[in-house]
């Protein structure tokens, strides 16, 4: 993971002289800056660990190569990392999120989850889908978001979505540029007041969104945002921004167009995936959303294959599942009030 500022440290520990060191590179670090630490002395990483947790000042990375640890954290809490409104109350489980298959027709230079049209199929597949709709009705699941890759290049897409709907409101990602033929027909099989189609685009200028997307896809975006409303659907448009200036054209753009609060997603880019700059998030900035994949069951979309974010490997019973989440959340928690104890001043 590349970094703002890179210290080395060579020998020293926090027996000798390596709290100061922390302190001024915090000093000359902005907010949301990365830092790595680079040292002789693996043994220093617990204790940097316990530091980074008990600052707010996470780590991110912990590796070793030629014999030399390097520990990478970034400065200080991000506010809104991924973009969603905060919603602390929402209990655990009320959301589930499905990645239904990891490839995609785009290979967006930010993708979080590495999807592209060369990434394996790592498909959940219809059956699991069906299992996964019938046990989350019973466990509080309000809503169900259905992620890709690209969900339409499934031909069971349909019978994916119907499953789910019957379980709880559901809202599929696409970036919306498959709405032909077959998938045109998969489309207009869908329950308009069950399912929402959330779809990226993250510019009013085509510049922009092609130049992370690929040439002529805001086009063909635009076009398949078009066809869902003709059909009937509620659109949902996500956009996916790297500074404040674009989110604010994005928002006076969807002022224009007259879109609803809740119709409305602007994120930063998350540093995940194949992203080389963004926001770093880690497991203790983002409220877990029980997450699952063909790989397993994970704390939250953002990170859905990075090993840092994986909570189980058997999705089933989801009621095991969703109760790996909630015991993972509560050590979260527990962890920090311990610390909060153990570095208690006055
Ligand atoms: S960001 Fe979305 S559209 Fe782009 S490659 Fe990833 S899954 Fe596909």
């Amino acid at each position: 993971m590349r970094a703002d500022i890179e210290l080395d440290i060579g020998r020293k520990t926090f027996a000798s002289g390596l709290l100061p060191e922390l302190i001024a590179v915090l000093r000359r670090s902005r907010l949301g800056g990365l830092v790595a630490i680079v040292g002789d002395e693996e043994s220093v990483g617990p204790e940097l660990e316990t530091w980074c947790r008990f600052t707010g000042n996470p780590l991110l990375e912990s590796t070793v190569d030629n014999g030399r640890a390097r520990w990478v954290f970034r400065c200080g809490a991000v506010a809104d990392p991924v973009g969603a409104p905060p919603e602390d109350d929402r209990p655990v489980g009320s959301r589930l999120w499905l990645y239904t298959n990891f490839d995609c027709n785009l290979h967006c230079d930010y993708c979080c989850v590495r999807s592209s049209p060369t990434a394996p199929r790592r498909e959940l597949g219809l059956t699991r889908i069906q299992r996964i709709a019938r046990e989350a009705a019973g466990l509080g699941v309000k809503e169900i978001f259905v992620t890709g890759g690209e969900p339409f290049l499934l031909e069971d897409i349909a019978e994916i979505l119907l499953s789910c709907a019957s379980a709880a409101p559901t809202t599929v990602l696409t970036n919306g540029m498959l709405f032909t033929g077959r998938r045109a027909e998969s489309l207009r099989a869908l329950p308009r007041d069950r399912i929402i189609l959330q779809i990226s685009l993250d510019s009013p200028r085509p510049e922009l969104h092609d130049l992370h997307r690929g040439p002529g896809t805001w086009t063909r975006t635009r076009e398949g945002i078009q066809h869902a409303r003709a059909l009937g659907f509620r659109v949902r448009l996500a956009a996916t921004v790297s500074t404040d200036a674009q989110a604010e054209a994005f928002r006076q753009f969807l002022d224009e167009e007259k879109i609803a609060a809740e119709d409305r997603v602007i994120r930063r880019i998350a540093l995940r995936g194949v992203a080389s700059e963004g926001v770093a998030v880690t497991r203790a900035d983002l409220v877990p959303e029980v997450t699952i994949t063909a790989d397993g069951v994970y704390w939250h979309p953002v990170g859905a294959e990075d090993a840092d974010l994986l909570v189980t490997r058997d999705i089933f019973p989801l009621s095991e599942a969703f109760g790996a989440v909630r015991r993972a959340f509560d050590r979260e928690g527990e962890h920090a009030n311990k610390l909060a104890k153990i570095f208690n001043c006055a």
